[in-house]
C-alpha cells in the first residue's frame, strides 16, 4: 500500500463540490473539534475543525500525519500536535470520499445491470465522537468510568430511539457512516509499513473499514435484514445480524481484492492472521448461538463461504469476480422481498424470515436461477456445504 494523488470522481461541479467533498454518491463532513488558546480569558475554547477545503489549485491535498494524535488526553495540545491532528482528519475526509465513491459507483453499476433502483446518497462523518473537547462536563465520545474516550472504528447509523454510543446530532434517515479518530497506536499492518512507524487506529484512513461500513448501506437498502423500511424513519434499528456483518466483510474483501480485510491495521503473516480474514476455516460448528454472540465473529463463516465462491467462479470464468458480486447483490435484493408466507407480515416475522444463512443460501441459488439459469448451482452448493450451510429442503 502506498499514498498517491488520485482524481476525486463524480464530485459536484455546481457549487458544493468546488468547496467541499460532496459528490453524486457521498457527502463527507468533518465532525471534529479541537481546543485552542482563548486569548481573551486565558483558558481554552472549542473550535470545530470544519470541512476539508481545496487549495488554490482546487486540490484536496493533506498530510496523513500517521493517523493523528490523542487530543482527549490533554487540555491544550501543542501547536504542532494540533496541526498534525487536523491534517490527519482532512486526509481522512479525502480518503473516505475516494473509497466510498469507488464502491458506490461500482455497486451502482451492478444495480443498473440488475435493473434495480440506485441507493440513496450516504453521509460520512470523519472524526465522529472524538471526545477531544468538553462542554459543561460533557464530551461526544465513549464514557469509560470517569473518563471520556474517542470512538475507535466505524459504525453505520440510522435514526433510532436507542444507540450504543449517544448521537448528539440528528442522523439522516437514509443512513450515515461515522468514523472515529481512534485510540490505539498500531504497530502492525500496511499503514504502519507505508508510514515507516506506528500509526493511529484512525477509521477514516482504513479502506477496509470504509468498504465494510458502506456494505451496511448496501444491505440496508436491499436485503433490509431488520425490516427497517417498515418502521417509522426515526425509529429504525441499528443492531446488525451475522449475515449483515459477514456480507459487509465480503464487500470489503471484494473491493480490496484480498481476503485479509484487516490488513491495513493488523499483521497478516506466517505467525498471525486476523480472525476475520476470509481465509478463516470456521464452519457452522463454530457458530455461537448465544444471544450476546458477536455478529462479526459469526459473520466470518458466511463471509468465508462467499469468498470461496468468488475464488471458484473467478478461476472458472474471466469475469467470475464480477459475476459473484452480481450474485451477492441479486441475492440481497431477493432477501429484501422475502416474507414468511405462513405468518402475518409484521416487522418481527419479516426480520426472522431474512435472518438465517439457509435463507441467504436459498436467495443466492434463486439469484443464480434468475441470472444464469442455475449454471453455478454446483459451485454455490459446494462453497456453502464446506461451511456446514445447507439449503432449505424445498430448494
Ligand atoms: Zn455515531
Amino acid at each position: 500500500m502506498t499514498a498517491t494523488v488520485e482524481p476525486l470522481l463524480r464530485i459536484d461541479t455546481n457549487g458544493a463540490g468546488t468547496v467541499r467533498l460532496w459528490g453524486r454518491f457521498v457527502r463527507v463532513r468533518n465532525g471534529g473539534a479541537v481546543s485552542e488558546p482563548d486569548l481573551a480569558t486565558g483558558s481554552v475554547r472549542t473550535v470545530p475543525i470544519g470541512d476539508a477545503q481545496p487549495n488554490a489549485e482546487g486540490d484536496y491535498v493533506f498530510e496523513p500525519g500517521r493517523g493523528g494524535g490523542r487530543m482527549d488526553k490533554v487540555v491544550l495540545a501543542d501547536r504542532d500536535f494540533r496541526w498534525r491532528y487536523i491534517q490527519a482528519s482532512h486526509f481522512g475526509e479525502v480518503n473516505t470520499y475516494f473509497h466510498l465513491d469507488r464502491i458506490a459507483a461500482y455497486v451502482d453499476d451492478l444495480l443498473h445491470q440488475l435493473g434495480a433502483p440506485p441507493l440513496p446518497l450516504v453521509t460520512a462523518v470523519v472524526n465522529a465522537h472524538h471526545a477531544a473537547t468538553e462542554e459543561d462536563g460533557i464530551r461526544d465520545g465513549l464514557r469509560s468510568g470517569n473518563r471520556w474516550l474517542p470512538f475507535q472504528g466505524g459504525h453505520y447509523r440510522l435514526p433510532s430511539h436507542f444507540y450504543s454510543l449517544w448521537e448528539h446530532k440528528p442522523i439522516s434517515p437514509d443512513g450515515e457512516i461515522h468514523l472515529g479518530p481512534g485510540r490505539q497506536l498500531l504497530k502492525h499492518g500496511v499503514l504502519v509499513e507505508a508510514a515507516g512507524g506506528s500509526y493511529r487506529h484512525n477509521a477514516s484512513h482504513n479502506a477496509g473499514i470504509l468498504y465494510h461500513e458502506y456494505g451496511h448501506h448496501i444491505n440496508r437498502h436491499t436485503a433490509d435484514f431488520r425490516a427497517n423500511a417498515l418502521r417509522p424513519p426515526h425509529r429504525q434499528v441499528n443492531l446488525k445480524t451475522a449475515m449483515d456483518e459477514g456480507t459487509c466483510d465480503y464487500w470489503a474483501a471484494t473491493m480490496l481484492g484480498t481476503p485479509h480485510i484487516w490488513a491495513w491495521h493488523r499483521r497478516h503473516d506466517h505467525q498471525e492472521v486476523h480472525p476475520r480474514s476470509l481465509t478463516s476455516s470456521k464452519t457452522m460448528a463454530d457458530y455461537d448461538q448465544s444471544p450476546v454472540a458477536d455478529a462479526h465473529a459469526n459473520g466470518t463463516i458466511w463471509a468465508a463461504a462467499l469468498w470461496d465462491l468468488r475464488t471458484l467462479l473467478g478461476a472458472a470464468e474471466p469475469d467470475g469476480v464480477r459475476q459473484t458480486d452480481l450474485l451477492v447483490l441479486k441475492a440481497l435484493l431477493l432477501l429484501g422481498k422475502l416474507v414468511d408466507p405462513t405468518r402475518e407480515s409484521t416487522v418481527a416475522n419479516i426480520r426472522r424470515a431474512r435472518e438465517s444463512y439457509t435463507a441467504g443460501l436459498n436467495a443466492l441459488l434463486q439469484a443464480d436461477e434468475r441470472l444464469n439459469a442455475g449454471r453455478h448451482q454446483k459451485m454455490i452448493l459446494a462453497s456453502f456445504s464446506k461451511r456446514g450451510i445447507q439449503p432449505a429442503p424445498s430448494v
